[in-house]
Protein backbone atom coordinates (compact mmCIF):
# COMPACT_ATOMS: atom_id res chain seq x y z
CA UNK A 1 0.00 0.00 0.00
CA UNK A 2 3.20 2.51 0.84
CA UNK A 3 3.91 2.52 -3.50
CA UNK A 4 -0.24 3.02 -3.95
CA UNK A 5 -1.07 6.68 -6.28
CA UNK A 6 -3.71 8.32 -5.32
CA UNK A 7 -5.48 7.78 -8.22
CA UNK A 8 -4.97 3.65 -8.19
CA UNK A 9 -6.45 3.86 -4.11
CA UNK A 10 -9.57 6.14 -4.85
CA UNK A 11 -10.57 3.12 -7.82
CA UNK A 12 -9.72 0.40 -5.33
CA UNK A 13 -11.94 2.32 -2.93
CA UNK A 14 -14.98 2.93 -5.80
CA UNK A 15 -13.93 -0.92 -6.83
CA UNK A 16 -15.37 -1.74 -3.25
CA UNK A 17 -17.93 0.95 -3.41
CA UNK A 18 -19.90 -0.68 -6.77
CA UNK A 19 -19.16 -4.21 -4.78
CA UNK A 20 -20.97 -3.32 -1.68
CA UNK A 21 -23.70 -2.13 -3.98
CA UNK A 22 -24.10 -5.05 -5.92
CA UNK A 23 -27.51 -5.59 -7.74
CA UNK A 24 -29.74 -7.94 -5.37
CA UNK A 25 -31.20 -10.42 -7.81
CA UNK A 26 -34.59 -10.84 -6.24
CA UNK A 27 -36.30 -7.54 -4.82
CA UNK A 28 -39.65 -8.08 -2.63
CA UNK A 29 -41.49 -4.02 -1.91
CA UNK A 30 -44.28 -4.70 0.36
CA UNK A 31 -46.69 -1.72 1.06
CA UNK A 32 -49.23 -1.40 3.94
CA UNK A 33 -51.77 0.85 2.14
CA UNK A 34 -52.17 3.44 5.11
CA UNK A 35 -50.03 2.05 7.58
CA UNK A 36 -48.87 5.29 9.82
CA UNK A 37 -46.86 5.08 12.72
CA UNK A 38 -49.96 4.20 15.03
CA UNK A 39 -50.67 1.13 12.69
CA UNK A 40 -47.20 0.00 13.59
CA UNK A 41 -47.66 0.65 17.40
CA UNK A 42 -51.18 -0.22 17.63
CA UNK A 43 -50.09 -3.79 16.56
CA UNK A 44 -47.13 -4.00 18.77
CA UNK A 45 -49.87 -3.32 21.39
CA UNK A 46 -52.23 -6.17 20.20
CA UNK A 47 -49.65 -8.73 20.26
CA UNK A 48 -48.35 -8.13 23.83
CA UNK A 49 -50.81 -9.67 26.61
CA UNK A 50 -48.06 -9.80 29.31
CA UNK A 51 -45.05 -9.13 30.69
CA UNK A 52 -42.07 -6.43 28.74
CA UNK A 53 -43.57 -5.25 25.55
CA UNK A 54 -41.65 -6.70 22.88
CA UNK A 55 -40.71 -5.42 19.68
CA UNK A 56 -42.49 -7.06 16.31
CA UNK A 57 -41.14 -8.01 13.14
CA UNK A 58 -42.24 -4.44 11.72
CA UNK A 59 -40.56 -3.25 14.67
CA UNK A 60 -37.14 -5.41 14.21
CA UNK A 61 -36.88 -3.96 10.50
CA UNK A 62 -37.38 -0.24 11.05
CA UNK A 63 -34.46 1.70 9.52
CA UNK A 64 -36.45 4.83 8.37
CA UNK A 65 -38.88 7.42 7.28
CA UNK A 66 -40.72 8.66 4.66
CA UNK A 67 -42.87 11.53 3.49
CA UNK A 68 -45.73 11.00 1.04
CA UNK A 69 -46.85 13.97 -0.27
CA UNK A 70 -47.66 14.27 -3.89
CA UNK A 71 -46.89 16.39 -7.00
CA UNK A 72 -49.29 19.57 -6.16
CA UNK A 73 -49.92 21.85 -2.96
CA UNK A 74 -52.28 19.14 -1.49
CA UNK A 75 -49.83 17.92 0.69
CA UNK A 76 -52.24 14.81 1.33
CA UNK A 77 -51.61 11.94 -1.00
CA UNK A 78 -53.99 9.51 -2.42
CA UNK A 79 -52.75 5.28 -3.42
CA UNK A 80 -52.23 6.09 -6.40
CA UNK A 81 -49.89 9.39 -6.28
CA UNK A 82 -47.98 7.68 -3.67
CA UNK A 83 -47.74 4.23 -5.64
CA UNK A 84 -47.00 6.09 -8.44
CA UNK A 85 -43.58 7.70 -6.28
CA UNK A 86 -42.89 3.93 -5.35
CA UNK A 87 -43.10 2.00 -8.90
CA UNK A 88 -41.54 4.91 -10.69
CA UNK A 89 -39.37 7.37 -8.90
CA UNK A 90 -41.76 10.22 -9.59
CA UNK A 91 -44.09 12.13 -7.51
CA UNK A 92 -47.45 12.58 -9.52
CA UNK A 93 -50.95 14.16 -9.15
CA UNK A 94 -53.29 12.03 -7.02
CA UNK A 95 -55.33 10.15 -9.33
CA UNK A 96 -52.44 9.32 -11.61
CA UNK A 97 -51.52 5.84 -12.49
CA UNK A 98 -48.09 6.01 -13.20
CA UNK A 99 -48.20 8.92 -15.39
CA UNK A 100 -46.77 12.69 -15.04
CA UNK A 101 -49.54 15.34 -13.92
CA UNK A 102 -49.40 16.10 -17.47
CA UNK A 103 -50.30 12.54 -17.99
CA UNK A 104 -46.78 11.27 -19.70
CA UNK A 105 -46.20 7.97 -18.78
CA UNK A 106 -43.45 7.04 -16.77
CA UNK A 107 -41.53 4.19 -16.69
CA UNK A 108 -42.03 1.47 -14.26
CA UNK A 109 -40.17 -1.12 -12.01
CA UNK A 110 -41.91 -3.89 -13.55
CA UNK A 111 -40.54 -2.20 -17.42
CA UNK A 112 -37.26 -2.26 -15.90
CA UNK A 113 -37.04 -6.08 -13.95
CA UNK A 114 -38.46 -7.26 -17.41
CA UNK A 115 -35.67 -5.70 -19.40
CA UNK A 116 -33.22 -7.27 -17.02
CA UNK A 117 -35.00 -10.74 -17.75
CA UNK A 118 -36.41 -10.97 -14.23
CA UNK A 119 -40.06 -11.93 -13.70
CA UNK A 120 -42.33 -9.84 -12.18
CA UNK A 121 -45.36 -10.54 -9.45
CA UNK A 122 -48.05 -8.48 -7.35
CA UNK A 123 -49.88 -9.96 -4.29
CA UNK A 124 -52.36 -8.16 -2.87
CA UNK A 125 -56.13 -8.39 -1.19
CA UNK A 126 -57.56 -5.96 -2.81
CA UNK A 127 -58.66 -6.31 -6.73
CA UNK A 128 -55.45 -6.63 -8.61
CA UNK A 129 -56.33 -3.47 -10.59
CA UNK A 130 -56.49 -1.51 -7.90
CA UNK A 131 -54.62 1.67 -6.78
CA UNK A 132 -51.47 0.54 -5.44
CA UNK A 133 -50.40 -2.27 -7.59
CA UNK A 134 -51.71 -0.77 -10.52
CA UNK A 135 -48.39 1.81 -11.03
CA UNK A 136 -46.16 -0.79 -11.43
CA UNK A 137 -47.54 -2.48 -14.49
CA UNK A 138 -49.96 0.04 -16.37
CA UNK A 139 -50.54 3.43 -17.11
CA UNK A 140 -53.44 5.41 -16.62
CA UNK A 141 -54.51 9.32 -15.99
CA UNK A 142 -57.34 7.86 -13.47
CA UNK A 143 -57.50 5.24 -11.16
CA UNK A 144 -61.18 5.22 -11.71
CA UNK A 145 -60.07 3.24 -15.47
CA UNK A 146 -60.58 -0.03 -13.82
CA UNK A 147 -61.15 -2.05 -16.89
CA UNK A 148 -58.45 -0.02 -18.78
CA UNK A 149 -56.48 -0.70 -16.25
CA UNK A 150 -57.06 -4.80 -16.09
CA UNK A 151 -56.87 -4.77 -20.05
CA UNK A 152 -53.36 -3.66 -19.70
CA UNK A 153 -51.93 -6.87 -17.82
CA UNK A 154 -52.55 -8.12 -21.71
CA UNK A 155 -51.76 -5.38 -23.35
CA UNK A 156 -48.66 -3.30 -21.88
CA UNK A 157 -46.23 -6.05 -23.26
CA UNK A 158 -42.42 -5.19 -22.49
CA UNK A 159 -39.94 -6.62 -25.26
CA UNK A 160 -42.84 -8.90 -26.49
CA UNK A 161 -43.37 -9.98 -22.65
CA UNK A 162 -46.74 -9.58 -20.70
CA UNK A 163 -45.78 -6.89 -17.86
CA UNK A 164 -46.75 -9.29 -14.60
CA UNK A 165 -46.07 -12.99 -14.60
CA UNK A 166 -47.59 -13.82 -10.99
CA UNK A 167 -51.10 -12.07 -10.43
CA UNK A 168 -52.86 -12.50 -7.55
CA UNK A 169 -55.25 -11.16 -5.64
CA UNK A 170 -59.18 -9.93 -6.52
CA UNK A 171 -61.10 -9.19 -8.92
CA UNK A 172 -62.83 -11.17 -11.53
CA UNK A 173 -65.78 -8.68 -12.37
CA UNK A 174 -63.02 -6.25 -14.30
CA UNK A 175 -61.60 -9.31 -16.16
CA UNK A 176 -64.73 -11.74 -17.40
CA UNK A 177 -66.73 -9.26 -19.06
CA UNK A 178 -68.93 -8.50 -21.85
CA UNK A 179 -66.01 -6.71 -24.20
CA UNK A 180 -63.33 -9.02 -23.14
CA UNK A 181 -62.63 -12.09 -20.68
CA UNK A 182 -59.03 -11.59 -19.63
CA UNK A 183 -58.99 -15.27 -17.72
CA UNK A 184 -59.04 -16.59 -21.34
CA UNK A 185 -56.47 -14.52 -22.85
CA UNK A 186 -54.13 -14.90 -19.99
CA UNK A 187 -54.90 -18.82 -20.38
CA UNK A 188 -53.78 -18.39 -24.07
CA UNK A 189 -50.71 -16.79 -23.22
CA UNK A 190 -49.76 -19.64 -21.43
CA UNK A 191 -51.42 -18.15 -17.50
CA UNK A 192 -52.28 -21.17 -14.99
CA UNK A 193 -55.63 -20.17 -13.25
CA UNK A 194 -56.92 -20.46 -9.97
CA UNK A 195 -60.36 -19.05 -8.80
CA UNK A 196 -60.34 -20.49 -5.18
CA UNK A 197 -57.87 -20.90 -2.54
CA UNK A 198 -57.88 -24.72 -2.74
CA UNK A 199 -56.62 -24.27 -6.57
CA UNK A 200 -54.06 -21.73 -5.36
CA UNK A 201 -52.17 -24.45 -4.04
CA UNK A 202 -51.91 -26.15 -7.51
CA UNK A 203 -50.39 -22.99 -9.34
CA UNK A 204 -46.98 -24.79 -9.81
CA UNK A 205 -45.13 -22.81 -12.12
CA UNK A 206 -45.43 -19.35 -13.32
CA UNK A 207 -46.76 -17.46 -15.56
CA UNK A 208 -49.61 -17.54 -13.22
CA UNK A 209 -53.15 -15.74 -12.54
CA UNK A 210 -55.05 -16.21 -9.22
CA UNK A 211 -58.57 -14.29 -8.80
CA UNK A 212 -59.95 -15.84 -5.58
CA UNK A 213 -62.76 -13.02 -5.56
CA UNK A 214 -65.07 -10.69 -7.38
CA UNK A 215 -63.88 -7.58 -6.16
CA UNK A 216 -61.59 -7.93 -3.30
CA UNK A 217 -60.42 -10.67 -1.00
CA UNK A 218 -63.20 -10.57 2.22
CA UNK A 219 -61.66 -8.77 5.13
CA UNK A 220 -58.62 -10.73 7.42
CA UNK A 221 -61.18 -10.44 10.14
CA UNK A 222 -63.49 -12.31 8.49
CA UNK A 223 -61.13 -14.79 6.05
CA UNK A 224 -61.95 -18.02 5.58
CA UNK A 225 -58.26 -19.08 5.68
CA UNK A 226 -55.62 -17.39 8.14
CA UNK A 227 -53.32 -14.86 7.40
CA UNK A 228 -54.76 -14.45 3.46
CA UNK A 229 -51.80 -11.81 2.58
CA UNK A 230 -49.29 -14.10 3.97
CA UNK A 231 -50.69 -17.42 1.91
CA UNK A 232 -50.43 -15.24 -1.56
CA UNK A 233 -46.93 -13.89 -0.69
CA UNK A 234 -45.82 -17.46 0.03
CA UNK A 235 -47.34 -19.32 -3.04
CA UNK A 236 -45.59 -16.11 -4.98
CA UNK A 237 -42.34 -16.30 -4.21
CA UNK A 238 -42.28 -20.18 -4.39
CA UNK A 239 -43.89 -19.47 -7.87
CA UNK A 240 -41.45 -16.15 -9.02
CA UNK A 241 -37.90 -17.77 -7.34
CA UNK A 242 -38.29 -20.23 -10.24
CA UNK A 243 -36.18 -17.88 -12.54
CA UNK A 244 -32.56 -17.82 -12.82
CA UNK A 245 -32.46 -13.83 -13.42
CA UNK A 246 -34.32 -13.09 -10.44
CA UNK A 247 -37.98 -11.49 -9.66
CA UNK A 248 -39.73 -7.80 -8.25
CA UNK A 249 -42.45 -9.05 -6.21
CA UNK A 250 -45.00 -6.00 -4.80
CA UNK A 251 -47.47 -7.15 -1.91
CA UNK A 252 -49.79 -5.08 -0.78
CA UNK A 253 -51.86 -5.00 2.30
CA UNK A 254 -54.48 -3.34 0.59
CA UNK A 255 -57.68 -3.12 3.54
CA UNK A 256 -55.56 -1.62 6.46
CA UNK A 257 -56.87 1.40 4.55
CA UNK A 258 -60.01 0.36 3.84
CA UNK A 259 -60.60 -0.73 7.72
CA UNK A 260 -58.91 2.84 8.47
CA UNK A 261 -61.20 4.86 6.43
CA UNK A 262 -64.19 3.39 8.05
CA UNK A 263 -62.30 4.13 11.50
CA UNK A 264 -63.18 0.10 12.64
CA UNK A 265 -60.02 -0.27 14.76
CA UNK A 266 -60.89 -3.99 15.09
CA UNK A 267 -61.00 -5.00 10.81
CA UNK A 268 -57.64 -2.16 10.81
CA UNK A 269 -55.50 -4.42 13.90
CA UNK A 270 -56.74 -7.88 11.88
CA UNK A 271 -54.81 -6.15 8.38
CA UNK A 272 -51.94 -5.29 10.48
CA UNK A 273 -51.82 -8.76 11.60
CA UNK A 274 -52.00 -10.07 8.36
CA UNK A 275 -49.62 -7.99 6.49
CA UNK A 276 -47.06 -8.71 9.69
CA UNK A 277 -47.41 -12.78 8.40
CA UNK A 278 -46.50 -11.38 5.30
CA UNK A 279 -43.62 -9.52 6.29
CA UNK A 280 -42.38 -12.74 8.61
CA UNK A 281 -42.91 -14.75 5.08
CA UNK A 282 -40.75 -12.39 3.06
CA UNK A 283 -37.96 -12.09 5.67
CA UNK A 284 -38.28 -15.84 5.78
CA UNK A 285 -37.04 -15.92 1.61
CA UNK A 286 -34.44 -13.13 2.28
CA UNK A 287 -33.07 -15.47 5.06
CA UNK A 288 -32.41 -18.56 2.90
CA UNK A 289 -32.37 -16.35 -0.08
CA UNK A 290 -29.45 -13.47 0.80
CA UNK A 291 -29.34 -11.98 -2.69
CA UNK A 292 -32.67 -10.62 -1.98
CA UNK A 293 -33.67 -7.07 -1.11
CA UNK A 294 -36.80 -6.74 1.22
CA UNK A 295 -38.32 -3.09 1.23
CA UNK A 296 -41.71 -2.20 3.14
CA UNK A 297 -43.56 1.10 3.87
CA UNK A 298 -46.80 2.66 4.06
CA UNK A 299 -48.24 4.78 1.40
CA UNK A 300 -49.89 7.07 3.55
CA UNK A 301 -51.64 7.03 6.35
CA UNK A 302 -55.63 6.67 6.91
CA UNK A 303 -57.42 7.88 9.37
CA UNK A 304 -55.50 9.92 11.46
CA UNK A 305 -55.55 7.14 14.10
CA UNK A 306 -54.60 7.34 17.63
CA UNK A 307 -54.04 5.44 20.35
CA UNK A 308 -55.78 7.22 23.31
CA UNK A 309 -58.39 9.87 22.57
CA UNK A 310 -60.97 12.03 24.55
CA UNK A 311 -58.29 13.00 27.42
CA UNK A 312 -58.30 9.48 28.13
CA UNK A 313 -54.23 8.23 29.57
CA UNK A 314 -55.10 4.15 28.64
CA UNK A 315 -55.31 2.54 25.15
CA UNK A 316 -57.28 -0.98 25.27
CA UNK A 317 -56.19 -3.51 23.25
CA UNK A 318 -58.11 -6.41 25.13
CA UNK A 319 -61.33 -4.70 24.19
CA UNK A 320 -60.14 -4.61 20.12
CA UNK A 321 -59.02 -8.54 20.62
CA UNK A 322 -62.44 -9.51 21.93
CA UNK A 323 -63.87 -8.15 18.70
CA UNK A 324 -64.61 -10.71 16.08
CA UNK A 325 -66.34 -9.20 12.95
CA UNK A 326 -65.94 -5.77 10.97
CA UNK A 327 -68.70 -3.42 11.99
CA UNK A 328 -69.78 -3.60 8.81
CA UNK A 329 -70.83 -7.56 8.90
CA UNK A 330 -71.77 -6.97 12.79
CA UNK A 331 -74.43 -4.66 11.46
CA UNK A 332 -75.92 -7.19 9.28
CA UNK A 333 -75.91 -9.97 12.07
CA UNK A 334 -77.39 -7.37 15.10
CA UNK A 335 -80.37 -6.36 12.04
CA UNK A 336 -80.93 -9.61 11.36
CA UNK A 337 -82.13 -11.46 14.57
CA UNK A 338 -84.35 -9.98 17.65
CA UNK A 339 -82.10 -11.28 20.15
CA UNK A 340 -79.20 -8.79 19.14
CA UNK A 341 -77.74 -8.06 22.19
CA UNK A 342 -77.04 -11.64 22.77
CA UNK A 343 -75.44 -11.52 19.00
CA UNK A 344 -73.35 -8.79 20.10
CA UNK A 345 -72.00 -10.13 23.04
CA UNK A 346 -71.21 -13.00 20.98
CA UNK A 347 -68.97 -11.28 18.68
CA UNK A 348 -67.53 -8.66 20.78
CA UNK A 349 -67.11 -9.76 23.94
CA UNK A 350 -68.20 -6.23 25.17
CA UNK A 351 -71.16 -6.26 28.20
CA UNK A 352 -73.20 -3.30 27.04
CA UNK A 353 -74.02 -0.68 29.80
CA UNK A 354 -77.47 1.33 29.56
CA UNK A 355 -76.29 4.25 27.82
CA UNK A 356 -75.00 1.91 25.28
CA UNK A 357 -77.65 -0.60 25.10
CA UNK A 358 -80.12 2.04 23.90
CA UNK A 359 -77.63 3.82 21.45
CA UNK A 360 -77.38 0.62 19.46
CA UNK A 361 -81.20 0.03 19.83
CA UNK A 362 -82.07 3.32 18.39
CA UNK A 363 -79.41 2.80 15.62
CA UNK A 364 -81.04 -0.13 14.98
CA UNK A 365 -83.86 0.89 14.04
CA UNK A 366 -82.45 3.73 12.30
CA UNK A 367 -80.99 1.49 9.65
CA UNK A 368 -77.63 -0.85 8.57
CA UNK A 369 -75.05 2.46 8.43
CA UNK A 370 -76.35 3.92 11.68
CA UNK A 371 -76.37 0.97 13.46
CA UNK A 372 -72.71 0.51 12.23
CA UNK A 373 -71.30 4.08 12.93
CA UNK A 374 -72.87 3.45 17.00
CA UNK A 375 -71.33 -0.47 16.37
CA UNK A 376 -67.87 1.01 16.03
CA UNK A 377 -68.26 4.30 18.50
CA UNK A 378 -68.36 1.84 21.66
CA UNK A 379 -65.48 -0.04 20.01
CA UNK A 380 -63.52 2.93 19.79
CA UNK A 381 -65.13 4.62 22.82
CA UNK A 382 -64.05 1.53 25.07
CA UNK A 383 -60.97 0.96 23.96
CA UNK A 384 -59.73 4.66 23.97
CA UNK A 385 -59.32 4.63 20.00
CA UNK A 386 -59.70 8.12 18.20
CA UNK A 387 -59.87 9.10 14.55
CA UNK A 388 -59.45 12.36 13.38
CA UNK A 389 -60.46 11.36 9.55
CA UNK A 390 -62.42 9.49 7.24
CA UNK A 391 -59.53 10.01 5.03
CA UNK A 392 -56.02 10.29 4.40
CA UNK A 393 -53.27 12.11 6.37
CA UNK A 394 -49.92 13.55 5.21
CA UNK A 395 -47.79 12.01 8.46
CA UNK A 396 -44.89 10.48 7.71
CA UNK A 397 -44.89 6.73 7.38
CA UNK A 398 -42.19 4.27 8.78
CA UNK A 399 -39.62 2.29 6.39
CA UNK A 400 -38.57 -1.02 6.80
CA UNK A 401 -35.63 -3.27 4.81
CA UNK A 402 -33.52 -5.83 4.86
CA UNK A 403 -31.51 -8.23 2.83
CA UNK A 404 -29.05 -6.77 0.21
CA UNK A 405 -28.63 -3.39 -0.24
CA UNK A 406 -31.46 -2.35 1.97
CA UNK A 407 -28.85 0.20 4.08
CA UNK A 408 -30.12 2.18 0.77
CA UNK A 409 -33.36 2.94 2.41
CA UNK A 410 -32.13 4.16 5.87
CA UNK A 411 -32.80 7.33 7.38
CA UNK A 412 -35.17 9.98 6.08
CA UNK A 413 -36.20 8.82 2.30
CA UNK A 414 -38.84 11.07 0.21
CA UNK A 415 -41.78 8.37 -1.56
CA UNK A 416 -39.93 9.08 -4.94
CA UNK A 417 -36.68 8.64 -3.87
CA UNK A 418 -37.90 4.90 -2.37
CA UNK A 419 -38.56 4.43 -6.28
CA UNK A 420 -35.96 5.54 -7.55
CA UNK A 421 -33.41 3.43 -5.23
CA UNK A 422 -35.87 0.32 -6.05
CA UNK A 423 -35.31 1.04 -9.97
CA UNK A 424 -31.70 1.56 -9.16
CA UNK A 425 -31.43 -1.65 -7.18
CA UNK A 426 -32.02 -3.30 -10.38
CA UNK A 427 -29.53 -2.26 -11.66
CA UNK A 428 -28.14 -0.54 -15.24
ZN1 LIG B 1 -57.30 5.07 1.04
Amino acid sequence: MRNISPIALSLLLLTFAASSVAAPKNIIVMVGDGMGPSHVTGYRHMQHTSGEVKPTILDELLVGWSSTHPDDDTIVTDSASSATALATGHKTCNLSIAMDCNDRPLKTLFQKAKQHGKWTGIAVTSQVNHATPAPFYAHSPTRHQLNEIADQLVDNRVNEQLPVDVILGGGVQFFVREDRNLVEELKAEGYQYADSWKSLNKLDRAPALGLLAKVALPSALESPVPDPLATLTDRALQLLSKNEKGFVLVVEGSQIDWCSHANDIACAMAEMDDFAAAVTVARDFVDAHPDTLLVITGDHETGGLSLGANNQYHWHPHVIRGVKLTANTLSDRLLKTKRWQRAWQKHTGIELDEEEQSALSQARSAGKEELATAIKDIINRRSHTGWTSHGHTAVDVPIMAYGAGSERFHGFVDNADIGARLMEAIGD
